[in-house]
């Protein structure tokens, strides 16, 4: 265990052999990132922004979200790596609710807005078409006001749940009429690198188009394991169905991984796996790019990227593919039956 109290030295890691692998946060507000930053994070993988519209009576104005996201950013030193710095980034999540999370003022309903309903991007996109467009002003406003600071850290915008190559054309398309509105109007802002989260089986399965289009993949194996398993979130008795470490999870996430690299895209993991240092060997030799977990954990999943090598994590990774049950699976990677 590190020591909580002090500032871990801010180092960029990579594997024996030199593969850089960006260990980052998932937070859910500017606080949080502050802390992260304390951490040692290379920055931030997932800013949760639904916890800025929750509790509240009314959704935070543009002005409000701006302020929000610059503070995130501005609690990263690293500068970007347009400027020469280590290029850390702050990965901002548009709006995700539906699914368990509710937020009072939008009207949601849990069956037609549950796990198999209007959640995520697609909620965006059509009833509140309106909160996604003052979402993306603030975005691309803040992404243009760091860019243009070389001790912060840049901004990068990524879409939940998405389902098929339309939701994220259409969501796209939003961010170019902002920008085109942006324009008109003369306020000053720039165009963030651009995600899409994988967190279907749909998502898993068009990996490569999807990235064709995007600058990076994020996989949400929260939910990606509750789909590719059907096994909800709110239930109890499928807790342990919901495993990353089922074959057919693992296969989900292999080729997402090959998809988004043969997009050109680069690929992260923010859920949970992403946090426990012995899943860390695994999701390196799949190819991951980039570990996003809570910042607690950060520190040890630094060092055990620095004592693994490539080749073997890459090994470990296929072995772990070939297996034909979780139980195969944790054994090949030397972790305790169930
Ligand atoms: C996930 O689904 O893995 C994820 C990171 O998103 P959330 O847990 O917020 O749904
Ligand atoms: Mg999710």
């Amino acid at each position: 265990e590190a020591d909580e109290s002090a500032p871990v030295r801010h180092e960029r890691v990579q594997t024996t052999d030199g593969k850089e692998i960006e260990v980052a946060a998932n937070v859910g507000n500017a606080a949080e990132a502050e802390a992260a930053a304390d951490r040692g994070a290379d920055g931030v993988g997932l800013y949760r922004t639904e916890f800025l519209f929750l509790d509240r009576d009314s959704p935070p104005d543009e002005d409000e979200q701006y302020e929000a996201y610059v503070v995130a950013c501005e609690a990263f030193s690293g500068g970007s790596a347009a400027d020469g710095g280590a290029g850390d980034r702050v990965v901002v999540r548009t709006l995700d609710v539906g699914g368990d999370k509710d937020v009072p003022y939008m009207d949601l309903d849990p069956v037609e807005n549950g796990f198999l309903g209007e959640r995520g991007i697609r909620l965006s996109l059509g009833a509140h078409a309106d909160l996604f467009e003052t979402q993306l002003r603030a975005l691309l406003r803040a992404a243009g006001r760091v860019a243009a600071d070389p001790e912060s850290a840049d901004l990068a915008v990524m879409f939940p749940l998405v389902r098929s190559v339309e939701e994220l054309d259409a969501a796209l398309e939003r961010v170019e009429s902002v920008a085109a509105d942006l324009d008109d109007e003369g306020v000053d802002y720039a165009r963030p690198e651009l995600g899409a989260m994988v967190e279907t089986p749909a998502a898993a399965l068009t990996a490569d188009r999807l990235a064709d289009r995007v600058d990076f993949l994020s996989v949400g194996t929260n939910d990606l394991a509750q789909y590719v398993m059907a096994a909800s979130r709110d239930v109890d008795a499928m807790d342990d169905l919901r495993d990353p470490l089922y074959p057919a999870v693992l296969r989900a996430l292999a080729r997402t991984v090959e998809g988004a690299h043969a997009g050109d895209a680069w690929v992260g993991v923010c859920g949970e796996m992403a946090g426990d240092p012995q899943l860390t060997e695994l999701l390196v030799g799949l190819g991951v790019d980039e570990l996003s977990m809570g910042a607690v954990t950060v520190p040890d999943v630094k060092a055990r990227v620095a004592d693994l090598e490539s080749a073997a994590a890459a090994e470990t990774a296929e072995r772990a593919l070939a297996a034909e049950t979780r139980r195969e699976v944790r054994e090949t990677l030397g972790l305790p039956e169930e």
